[in-house]
């Protein structure tokens, strides 16, 4: 089989390797599609694999058809399609006890600390990481959609929307759009989204969504506009930048509530009047990580897939490129090099191969 390894930073290429064998609860699975991450091009060209181990297949967002189990394995999944929970979490520390497996402070990750999904075939630890599919029409590129989507999914239940609430994403990438539909399943009256570059904001705008341009527009004052004069009950900040934190606060009413999404990549400071702002307002700063995947209070990513699986949540008018397994080490230096405008990217088994 294919698979594209990291060998050591800016080190990434396809592999010839024996196809792996499931053993004890693993399960086989043939990769249909496996998107690539924004946290995948720093991973690739400057900070090398968390735990500097090479070479490693990475891509953490994927899913796929199960074609083997181990002999402990559920073998009646064979044959059946669906997303890969990633995360391996160590199930004995405070936070796996009590279900938060994203907060495990000793965990392993398929597609950043063990092997994932940009390859042919990949190992999952067992059936437990398996999210079926019960529509045979939801798409392959969809099940890779499902990590981001369920992120997103994740940042607007913390945010506590109810129904008619006003809301304002910063941010319109892939999961800042997907922010915007799941805030209007949840129950959202005006959604509007925000960025600076140009090609997000026409993109997003053919997605389907309301967009402002943060650096053009006063996006406190338009969004009045659009919303009978009121301010955003909830703004989603899923930038990670101080620009957009500090609009954040201005476009907040009194009382409402701020989520942090966006992972910041540098420190980020809140000038004088917004941090007044926070306190005059009494805000409710919310952090956001990753999601939540036991099944009590509800398993956001099996939620993710029912709503695609059922069509409410729509992911595919996202995707701007696909690639075959032997193209993904070059589109991912595109996308670092900002050769390619890009929405979600992703390797797909449908492309031909060259
Ligand atoms: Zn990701
Ligand atoms: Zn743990």
């Amino acid at each position: 089989m294919k698979s594209v390894r990291l060998h050591a930073i800016k080190d990434f290429r396809v592999d010839n390797l024996a196809i792996p064998q499931p053993v004890g609860e693993q399960l086989l699975l043939k990769v249909g599609a496996c998107g690539i991450c924004g946290s995948d091009i720093p991973r690739i060209f400057e900070l090398g694999t968390s735990k500097q181990k090479y070479p490693l297949t990475l891509g953490h967002e994927f899913g796929g058809t199960v074609v083997a189990a181990g002999e402990e394995a559920d073998s009646s999944l064979i044959g059946k399609k669906g997303a890969v929970f990633p995360c391996i979490p160590c199930r004995k520390c405070n936070s796996c006890i009590s279900g938060d497996y994203a907060m495990c402070v000793d965990y392993d990750y398929l597609g950043s600390r063990s092997d994932g999904g940009f390859s042919e075939y990949c190992l999952i630890p067992s059936s437990w990481h398996f999210v079926e599919s019960a529509n045979p029409e939801t798409s392959m590129e969809a099940m890779a959609m499902v990590e981001p989507c369920t992120v997103a999914q994740h940042a607007v239940r913390k945010s506590n929307l109810r129904a008619g609430y006003s809301v304002i994403v910063f941010g319109a990438g892939p999961i800042g759009i997907m922010a915007a539909r799941w805030a209007k399943i949840f129950g959202a009256d005006q959604v509007v989204l925000v960025d600076v570059i140009d090609e997000k904001v026409r993109f997003a705008g053919e997605c389907g969504q309301v967009v402002l341009n943060g650096i053009r527009q006063d996006i406190a004052a338009e969004f009045k506009k659009l919303s009978g004069g009121r301010l955003a009950d909830i703004v989603i900040e899923g930038t990670g930048t101080g620009a957009a934190l500090n609009q954040a606060i201005d476009c907040v009413k009194t009382f409402g509530t701020i989520s942090l999404l966006g992972n910041p990549h540098m420190d980020t400071t809140i000038r004088l009047s917004q941090h007044s702002s926070i306190l005059r307002k009494e805000l409710t700063l919310v952090g956001i990580w990753n999601s939540y995947y036991a099944d009590t209070p509800i398993n956001e990513w099996k939620y993710t897939v029912r709503m695609m699986d059922t069509g409410r949540m729509f992911v595919g008018d996202l995707i701007t490129h696909r690639s075959n397994i032997d193209g993904i080490p070059q589109l991912c230096e595109d996308i670092y090099m900002h050769r390619v405008n890009i929405c979600k990217a992703l390797y797909s088994e449908d492309v031909e191969q060259c």
